[in-house]
């Protein structure tokens, strides 16, 4: 295949894309595949000669989309979203027919100064203060270890990367127990150990109980380990809990110690000023990520960092071999992979830049305003249902349900919604209890699309 054959394949790519797109609502939103069915269609090994891209095509049509969890449907309530929007959609193809590394100033300039705007759209989108700059990255897991990497050999006097943990004061990592797991698998990475991340118990709000955070660093403290920082939550995965921002940053003042906050779905609400409140007294956050591929259409991957101070990560992570410097220097240049923790990077902030331009704030907001809406009206009307128990309210347009008849009886009720097709919701243990998780995010659907999940439940109860 070469690049003319590429022009008249991407044409027959291009009307595949829209009629699968065009389709999404007749097909199940979870794939009703079997484990082995798609390994049992693939050749057990490669080719030695070249096959015609007919076949492959033709192959890729049968044996692939039947056999995936369509993300983009629009009635997958599971997980959060992973949106593409078609103006970021687009804008991947073309940064895919780039294929640039942007690693460097030099090597990507485009990429490099349009990730330095973008995070600064970003940054005002979102009210943050001006003070934050930042940088993108492929996973909100990837920030926050870069995050929780930072806090490490800032406790360490920055000795962790010259002379390893051995030997070391045993670290201490606070956060409630509320936050997504990427921060107990970023700290075993980190080597800190998960041992050390110490959980918080939470208030009856889910908010990280303060006073026990103080209490805690204090105990370890006198017990001689060193406490390294604080990662707070906006709308934790379970069950949407936020941390209080304000009052966990004034505890980490106290104690001089750095917070990173972790907002990778919820972030995206704060377009909306009527949503800040969750997060007030975040300017004081010394890191932040939200996924943009979550919530805000912006096609997976794409994580920002905003920083208050991105020195120190600089210095955690940056490394300048001669064969990666750029003769001639200026200061304007940013070498991005200092910042994080691969040293290639995609070139995502043009899919950030398509999409803001292509929907405006305005739609965006639109959007997720409707998602809270619809998801309020959905838990309302699901607790009119005989044996349906609402056990977490909306948290912007997260919520959770069970049955009243116990674990077993929700667990065998969302099998079958599931098995049905039509809408896709995934579960959660709250409280000890099983619960059934319903968040509304998705790009395309439609208030009739939300209150689909009222006529299956009802249906299938
Ligand atoms: N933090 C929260 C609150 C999440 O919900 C998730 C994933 O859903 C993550 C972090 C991890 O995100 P990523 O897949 O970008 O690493």
């Amino acid at each position: 295949m070469n690049h003319d054959d590429l022009r008249d394949w991407s044409k027959q790519a291009a009307d595949w894309i829209h009629d699968y797109h065009e389709g999404l609502r007749e097909r199940p939103v979870r794939s009703q595949t079997r484990p082995g069915d798609t390994r049992a269609q693939l050749a057990g090994q490669a080719p030695e000669q070249p096959e015609s891209m007919e076949v492959i095509f033709e192959d890729f049509a049968r044996i692939v989309p039947d056999a995936m969890t369509h993300w983009q449907h629009p009635r997958f309530f599971a997980y959060f979203p992973g949106n593409a929007s078609p103006a970021s959609m687009l804008a991947e193809q073309l940064a895919n027919a780039m294929a640039a590394q942007a690693m460097l100033w030099q090597t990507s300039p485009a990429a490099t100064e349009m990730e330095e705007v973008m995070v600064s759209w970003l940054r005002d989108a979102l009210g943050l203060d001006p003070h934050f700059t930042g940088t993108l990255h492929d996973s909100a897991t990837t920030a926050t270890l870069s995050a929780i990497l930072t806090m490490r050999e800032k406790a360490l006097n920055w000795l962790g990367n010259s002379q390893g943990l051995q030997g070391q004061p045993t670290l201490r990592l606070y956060a409630s127990e509320h936050v997504h797991s990427s921060i107990d698998k970023d700290v075993r990475i980190a080597g800190i150990g998960q041992e050390s991340l110490v959980k918080i118990p939470t208030d009856a709000g889910h908010a990280m109980d303060m006073k026990a955070l103080d209490a805690a660093i204090r105990a370890d403290r006198e017990a001689g380990h060193l406490p390294a920082g604080i990662i707070l939550c906006v709308g934790g995965t379970g069950i949407g809990a936020c941390d209080r921002i304000a009052d966990g940053v004034a505890v980490a003042r106290v104690h001089g110690l750095p917070t990173h906050v972790d907002a990778a779905w919820a972030g995206s609400a704060m377009i909306c000023p009527e949503y800040r409140h969750l997060w007030e007294g975040i300017d004081g956050a010394d890191s932040i990520v939200f996924n943009p591929h979550k919530w805000l259409g912006v096609q997976f991957d794409c994580s920002v960092q905003f920083l208050a101070d991105p020195a120190p990560q600089v210095r955690t992570l940056g490394l300048r071999p001669e064969y990666l410097k750029t003769l001639g220097k200026s200061s304007s240049m940013t070498d991005f992979n200092e910042w994080t923790v691969p040293l290639g990077r995609r070139f995502r902030a043009l899919k950030i830049w398509f999409t803001l331009r292509a929907y405006g704030l305005e739609g965006l907001r639109q959007r997720i305003r409707n998602h809270v809406a619809w998801a309020e009206e959905l838990a309302e009307t699901l607790a009119t249902l005989p044996g349906v128990q609402i056990v977490t309210h909306p948290q912007l347009s997260l919520f959770s349900f069970a049955l009243d008849s116990g674990d077993a009886a929700t667990e065998a009720l969302l099998k079958r919604i599931n098995d049905d097709g039509r809408v896709y919701l995934t579960q959660t243990r709250h409280d000890g209890r099983l619960v059934i998780r319903v968040q509304v995010g998705q790009f395309d659907c439609t208030r009739e699309d939300v209150m689909c999940v009222h006529e299956v439940v009802k249906e299938l109860l």
